[in-house]
This record gives C-alpha cells, sequence and structure tokens, in this order.
C-alpha cells in the first residue's frame, strides 16, 4: 500500500522494537476497554499504572528521574501508535508530553526528584491549566492569581478545558504572581490536589461534554483561597512562566501535527479497504473514477505531511524547530486530518455516519486539533510575524 513502504528517517531499531511492543501493549490492555471509557467519560486509573509499568509514560524524560531515558523521537512513536489504535481519550500528551517536560526543564532538583518519578509510575496522572473562561488565545490575559504570603502562594481564579482535569493529581497553573504586569507577572504554580482538596478552596466542576474525545476527561477547576507552598513555584524565579510556555510550545505543537498526521494516514487505510469490498452498480466503490482520483490526492497530501512532520522531528531531536516552522506543522496538518477524514466518511456513505465504523469516531474527534494547543488561527499569526 502506498503509506506502508515508508519508513521515517528517524526511525531507528530499538524505535521499531518500541513501536512493536507500544502497538501490542494498546490493542491488548486499551483497545477491549475503549467502548467503557467512552461511555463513562474518562479512561480508567488502572490504565495509567499499566502504562507506566509498560514504559509508555514520561518516555523521553531521564532515567535518573524514572522516565524511559529517551527522546522526542519516542514520544513521537507513542503519539502515532495510540492515534493508530484509535485511543484519544488517553490524556498522555499533556502528561508526558508537556507537564513532565516542564517540569524536567524548569524544576529544581528537589522537585524533579518528587514529582517525575510518580509521574513515569502513573501513580501521578497530570493536567496544565492554562486557559480560563475569559480567555484562551490570548494567554497573558488570564487572571487566575497566587498572591505571596509568607511561605505560601494563595491561588484564586477558575480554569477551564483542562485535559485529565477530573483525574489530574498534578496540575501545573498557569497564574499570575503579579497581577500588574501581563507576561512578565506570569509563573507556573504546581498544585499537589491532595494537598489542598481537603483543606477547602480547591474545587473541580463538571466533565465536560464533548463532541469528540468522549473517553478523555476534560474539566473546569477553581481556586477559591487555595494555599499552595512556595515551593511549589516551578523552579525558584516567579515571573518566568510565560518564557517557560513559549520554549515548551514547538514541542507540543508537533505532537499534535504528528497525531494528525498518524490519524490521516490511519483515515486513508480503512478507507481503501473499504472501497476495495464494497460494491454499487455491480462495481468495487475504489472502480469510480471520482473514488481514485480523491483518494490519489489524500494519499498525496498524506505523504507531505509525513515528510513534513519527520523533518520537524529531526530539527527538533536537533535543537533547531523554531515556532514558526512548528506552527506551520501544527495547523497545516490538523486542517489536512479535518479534511482527509471528512472526505474519507463520505467513502463509507451511511455507515460512515455510524459510530460502531471508527471513520465516525475519527470524524468528530479530528475537529478539536484545529482549535486547541493555539488554534490554527494564531498559528498564522506566528507564521505570519516571520514574513
Ligand atoms: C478538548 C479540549 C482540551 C483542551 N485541553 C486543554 C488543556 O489541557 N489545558 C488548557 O489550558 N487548555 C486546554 N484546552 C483549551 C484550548 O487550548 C483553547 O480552547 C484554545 O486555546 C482556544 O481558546 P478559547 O477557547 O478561549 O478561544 P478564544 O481565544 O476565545 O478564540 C475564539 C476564536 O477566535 C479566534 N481568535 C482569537 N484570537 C485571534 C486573533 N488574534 N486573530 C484571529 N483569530 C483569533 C480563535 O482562533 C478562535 O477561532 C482544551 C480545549 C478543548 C476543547
Amino acid at each position: 500500500m502506498l503509506l506502508e513502504n515508508y519508513t521515517s528517517p528517524w526511525m531507528d531499531e530499538e524505535l521499531h522494537i518500541m513501536r512493536d511492543a507500544v502497538a501490542r501493549f494498546l490493542e491488548r490492555e486499551f483497545v477491549p476497554s475503549m467502548e467503557k471509557w467512552e461511555k463513562q467519560g474518562f479512561v480508567d486509573r488502572d490504565a495509567w499504572l499499566k502504562a507506566g509499568q509498560a514504559g509508555l509514560l514520561c518516555a523521553s524524560i531521564p532515567a535518573e528521574y524514572g522516565g524511559g531515558g529517551g527522546n522526542f523521537k519516542h514520544e513521537m512513536v507513542l503519539v502515532e501508535e495510540l492515534s493508530y489504535a484509535n485511543i484519544t481519550g488517553f490524556g498522555n500528551g499533556v502528561h508526558s508530553g508537556i507537564v513532565a517536560h516542564y517540569i524536567n526543564s524548569y524544576g529544581t532538583e528537589e522537585q524533579k526528584q518528587h514529582w517525575l518519578p510518580k509521574m513515569a509510575s502513573g501513580e501521578i496522572v497530570s493536567a496544565i491549566a492554562m486557559t480560563e473562561p475569559g480567555t484562551g488565545s490570548d494567554l497573558q490575559a488570564v487572571k487566575t492569581s497566587a498572591i505571596r504570603d509568607g511561605d505560601h502562594y494563595v491561588l484564586n481564579g477558575q480554569k477551564t478545558f483542562l485535559t485529565n482535569g477530573m483525574s489530574a493529581n498534578l496540575i501545573c497553573v498557569v497564574a499570575k504572581t503579579d497581577p500588574a504586569e501581563t507576561a512578565k507577572g506570569i509563573s507556573l504554580i504546581v498544585v499537589e490536589t491532595e494537598a489542598v482538596e481537603g483543606a477547602g478552596g480547591f474545587s473541580r466542576g463538571r466533565n465536560l461534554e464533548k463532541l469528540g474525545l468522549k473517553a478523555q476527561d476534560t474539566a473546569e477547576i477553581f481556586f477559591d483561597d487555595v494555599k499552595v507552598p512556595v515551593g511549589n513555584l516551578l523552579g525558584t524565579v516567579e515571573g518566568k512562566g510565560f518564557v517557560q510556555l513559549m520554549e515548551q510550545l514547538p514541542q507540543e505543537r508537533l505532537i499534535i501535527a504528528a497525531g494528525a498526521c498518524a490519524a490521516i494516514e490511519k483515515a486513508l487505510r480503512i478507507t481503501s479497504e473499504y472501497v476495495k469490498e464494497r460494491k454499487a452498480f455491480g462495481k468495487r466503490i475504489l472502480d469510480f473514477q471520482n473514488t481514485q482520483f480523491k483518494l490519489a490526492e489524500r494519499f498525496t497530501e498524506a505523504k507531505l505531511a509525513r515528510t513534513f512532520v519527520d523533518h520537524c522531528a529531526m530539527q527538533l531531536a536537533d535543537g533547531k524547530l523554531d515556532n514558526a516552522t512548528a506552527a506551520m506543522a501544527k495547523w497545516w496538518t490538523t486542517q489536512k486530518q479535518n479534511e482527509i477524514v471528512d472526505e474519507c466518511l463520505q467513502f463509507f456513505g451511511g455507515y460512515g455516519y455510524m459510530l460502531e465504523y471508527p471513520i465516525a469516531r475519527m470524524y468528530a474527534d479530528s475537529r478539536i486539533q484545529k482549535i486547541y494547543g493555539g488554534s490554527n488561527e494564531i498559528m498564522k499569526l506566528l507564521i505570519a510575524r516571520e514574513i
């Protein structure tokens, strides 16, 4: 098949072995539970522990902190295999790809030793709280405050749309330690939910009902005079949060692009199989020239997406991926994911609208890709700034 004879240039023997092991693990441990997770609206806690035992969590965090000792390529393999297996509810991209990297990059030695090993084992599930009801794209305008009072910060505010928000024991909160400032007033405060849950003031809202990503818990959280020790400021200096967020963005955007690329490949794979079997007017659906031309165009785009994402992955590994290029990868691949999944669904006719067909779920799950991780409009702004 058109996509099968291609191997990403960044793959090596170790990564191939990992890929096979991850695919087998997901097939055995996650795929049978997907229906249940989608109905209940969250992934079982047990799944995080199993993933930790199998080495799927914090794969790119140094082994001295309990991680897999790998790099971004290991995260790429995980994102891709989750996407190929159509497991969209397991928020490991946020947990291992984002929060663990903030802690690893900016945490003190003590913070790293304290949090990362438990994140790698799955004992701790993490979330990142940037978005607020009043602001998402304009991150500098966050209103949540963390005001120092002796040896504590006092948190007030509301956050929304947190991936893993209901399950998280550790939440990296974007807050203003100096509300009079914009970007310079932002710090990252790590909230350990078990420490604040009993003390009052911290609460979780609803598990939000979504169009897709049904197995992923997405929640609101509230802070009302919540006391957090000053030692939970990520790093040691206030006001560095915005820079810390910006530095990690290329990697976060590439994780989304890698997921989009894998979803495109999966959609084309299952559609190719379907159009070879399904018949209308005495012919296979594939025998209509409309099908052939449309799929020819979409396979071409899949190759372009793959080649570009691979190029970005290698640049990131060399520390050379710039913000604008990562933004290009994020907006273009997610736009193509939406177009291609939509077009593939059409080839399934009425069955494409039935949730028991994976293409229907992929259609619902793909829509958010153009919105989160920085909306595609914001990606274009970032690119336009460099013109
Ligand atoms: C399922 C899901 C999971 C999420 N997970 C997380 C998470 O884990 N943590 C977290 O913090 N957030 C999370 N988010 C939030 C997500 O990142 C935001 O929804 C996103 O950044 C957009 O912010 P907003 O919703 O406030 O939209 P707004 O910022 O209000 O934007 C509304 C529209 O206006 C456009 N727009 C805004 N500014 C401009 C501009 N300058 N020029 C042109 N157009 C513009 C936007 O592109 C968008 O189309 C999640 C959201 C969802 C739905």
